[in-house]
């Protein structure tokens, strides 16, 4: 593929996204009552209905949940269209994901299940080729009687040691205040804190080790956003870098509280968890962990969790400059779903592309 061609598939997938201005406010008070209704409809609602449903029914909307499944990898053998059926391969489906969930391992879709389904996540399979990772029960060596759960990319790819001070850039297009580029600061501090990584924005986006940006529907990495809730951002293994969020959420840079707005979404939340993606981390099913899938509208959680410190510190040691942290050295299983191939494909012809122009 010659610099041509390369060039004109970057300019399509430039300008191919036409909203460019995410939705922020700093409280959920400060959003104008105009802009709720548009807000209360969220992308997996219709699952509501499926409560109840168990193997062997055929129930309208089964279908989407089989591609729900499939999205998030618990689904693997796909050869086209879903039916409504709810078979072998939904039943299986569902009793891995109440296991990753903390759920009884019905297979049925009961109550607590769908709630769970429905909750906002992070767009990155949770499951690989039929793999399990969330929930793999190692013993920590550590601590006794206690369970660690992160995980990582498949051939736990990690930033090497000569690259441990990483630059960020934000999207141009987005336009971001300083107030949102401050949460986006305050969320790296997350992981700087335990680790000897450090985190340095800079203008230069082509040039950026991570670059962060928010983005509409299909926005050209074959991982299109759906609206509001349902997914509400991803990230990709290293050295890809990429921290894409959904431009149709509400984000919440200040106070988020659990009233007011039912989609307002704390941004640094969601920033402190896909920045563990971007580092290497997959999900955990430690659900106090950062790396746990889901979060709910109206909730905040940004403080590392011992599991997440712990994965993170297998990849990376310590952070010399701070005395609380220890060294575990049990290492994870690796995951997931995360690098699909029309993904990978799209990322190295990104990173291609970017530094091409750099160069230029
Ligand atoms: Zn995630
Ligand atoms: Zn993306």
């Amino acid at each position: 593929m010659n610099i041509l061609h390369k060039i004109t598939i970057f300019i399509f997938i430039y300008f191919s996204s036409t909203n460019a201005f995410p939705n922020f406010f700093p409280n959920v008070s400060s959003i104008p009552p105009s802009f709720l209704p548009n807000t209360t409809a969220g992308a997996w609602d219709s699952f509501n209905k499926l409560s109840g449903c168990r193997p062997g029914q055929n129930v309208t909307g089964i279908s989407k949940l089989k591609n729900y499944f499939h999205y998030f990898g618990y689904i693997t053998n796909t050869t086209g269209n879903f039916t409504d059926d709810f078979d072998d391969d939904l039943e299986s489906a569902v009793k891995n994901y109440q296991r990753n969930f903390n759920l009884n391992a019905t297979g049925e879709l009961d109550e607590s299940t769908v709630q769970q389904i429905l909750k906002p996540r992070c767009g990155v399979a949770d499951i690989v080729n039929g793999t399990s990772t969330m929930n793999s029960g190692k013993s920590s060596s550590m601590i006794k009687h206690t369970v660690a759960h992160y995980s990582f990319f498949p051939g736990r790819p990690r930033w090497p040691a000569r690259q441990s001070d990483l630059t960020y850039a934000f999207e141009p297009r987005n336009q971001l205040s300083d107030d949102v580029k401050r949460v986006f600061a305050s969320a790296f501090s997350r992981w700087s804190e335990w680790t000897p990584l450090t985190f340095t924005e800079t203008s230069n986006y082509f040039a950026a080790d991570l670059k962060i940006g928010f983005y509409s529907g299909d926005h050209g990495d074959g991982e299109a956003f759906d609206g509001v809730l349902g997914t509400l951002a991803h990230a990709f293994a290293p050295p890809a870098g990429l921290l894409h969020l959904d431009i149709a959420e509400t984000w919440i840079t200040g106070n988020v509280i659990a009233s007011g707005s039912p989609s307002a979404m704390d941004l640094e939340s969601v920033a402190v968890h896909e920045i563990g993606h971007v580092l290497g981390l997959g999900h955990s099913s430690v659900e106090d962990a950062i790396m746990f899938p889901t979060i709910p509208s109206g909730v905040r959680k940004v403080e590392l969790d011992r599991d997440d410190i712990e994965g993170i510190q297998v990849l990376y040691g310590t952070n010399p400059d701070n005395n609380s942290t220890t060294g575990p050295s049990f290492g994870g299983r690796e995951i997931s779903g995360v690098t699909r191939g029309s993904s990978l494909l799209f990322h190295i012809l990104f990173l291609g592309v970017g530094l091409t122009l750099f160069m230029l």
